[in-house]
């Protein structure tokens, strides 16, 4: 089998090079990512092995299909960049890697409210200046106070457990709440701790200091937070998005940041991220007003797409997705398919 892998850094080779090797894959990396204009750089492979800003869309399943491309191995978990009423059309197969590390982006998350809630990173920047003023740099305890967990999938109930430990209130909004955490199963309470408490999403954004989004990017999720939503928040709350750049609305937040709404924001992803994520543009122009207003503030953390990566999901996502090959080259079960 052969597979062409799009949009692949130096890791990447790290990690799936050996593992596709000892499996007899035939490889080929490409840099550039996967859409309209590359997709025929898959020609003669069997699938093509593509990330989270790859652009799988109809045009691109159309172009697949006619140079003989069978699958599409998904090396994250979203698959919001994949037409998959095309792909079945296509007669293409769609697999992904559901889970790998949890833990890595919910203690990113974490990372994330923790600097932005106590300013580590201009503290950082000035010290680096041998500038030891602390004047701008007050936070809040965290203990008491109200966060609100959207989405309780896997990487929402890893947040569960970790903030445990923090004394807070915890609110959860999922239209498809856990069983155990609404009939008030003890189990529930043994794993995640108590006072768990499923609300709706109007009561998170009015109760909550702090809102933490681990929902995936569908239609019914695109932009949940906007300008109404915003509204409907605390004053000085904190939102962290380590999910999907597409859960907010960036012109509806940089209007709150320029009216103070914010105590902080901590972004990992960002509705434009593919244009610029993961590339060194350090030399180059930013041509998108709004990516370099959000940088400029100085309560927002903004991190290129980065809660992933820690050396046990890398390892993870490679041995996932080399299995994900390995069943469709021997014909056995896809546990791992994505279905329209
Ligand atoms: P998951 O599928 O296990 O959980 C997602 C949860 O969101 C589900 O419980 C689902 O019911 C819920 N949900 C669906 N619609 C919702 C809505 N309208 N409001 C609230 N909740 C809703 O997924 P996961 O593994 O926990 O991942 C969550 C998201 O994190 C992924 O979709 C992906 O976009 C993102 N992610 C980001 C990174 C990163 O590096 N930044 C890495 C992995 C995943």
């Amino acid at each position: 089998m052969k597979i062409a892998f799009f949009d692949t850094k130096p890791y990447d080779r790290t990690w799936f090079e050996p593992m596709a090797k000892e499996k007899g894959f035939d490889i080929i990396f490409h840099e550039e990512k996967l859409n309209k204009n590359t997709a025929v750089m898959a020609k003669g492979a069997d699938a093509v092995c593509i990330f989270v800003n790859d652009d799988a869309d109809s045009a691109v399943m159309d172009t697949l299909k006619e140079i003989g491309v069978k699958a599409i191995l998904l090396r994250c978990a979203g698959f919001n960049n994949v037409d998959l009423n095309r792909a079945k059309e296509n007669d293409i197969t769609v697999l992904r890697v559901p889970s790998y590390s949890p833990r890595a982006v919910a203690e990113y998350a974490l990372g994330l409210l923790f600097a932005v809630n106590r300013k580590i990173h201009r503290a950082y920047v000035r010290t680096r200046d041998f500038n030891y003023s602390i004047n701008g740099l007050m936070g809040m305890d965290l203990e008491g106070k109200t966060i609100g967990i959207v989405g309780t999938g896997k990487i929402g109930q890893a947040m569960m457990s970790i903030i445990r430990g923090l004394d807070m209130r915890v609110l959860l909004y999922d239209p498809y709440p856990i069983k155990a955490i609404l009939e008030k199963d003890p189990s529930a309470e043994e794993k995640w701790g108590k006072g768990l408490e499923y609300v709706d999403m109007d009561t998170i954004l009015k109760e909550c200091d702090i809102i933490s989004l681990h929902c995936p990017l569908t239609k019914d999720t695109q932009y949940m937070i906007n300008k109404d939503s915003i509204a409907k928040m605390k004053d000085g709350a904190i939102l962290i998005n380590t999910s999907r750049g597409g859960l907010v609305n960036t012109q509806d937040l940089l209007d709150a940041l320029a009216v103070q709404k914010f105590g902080g924001v901590g972004l990992d992803v960002y509705e434009e991220e593919d244009d610029y994520f993961f590339e060194d543009m350090s030399d180059a122009i930013i041509s998108s007003d709004d990516l370099v207003r959000l940088t400029s503030y100085r309560n927002v953390i903004l991190t290129s797409h980065q809660a992933f990566f820690t050396k046990e999901a890398m390892e993870a996502i490679a041995e996932v997705t080399i299995y994900n090959a390995e069943c469709l080259a021997k014909g056995e079960e896809l546990v791992n398919i994505v279905l329209p």
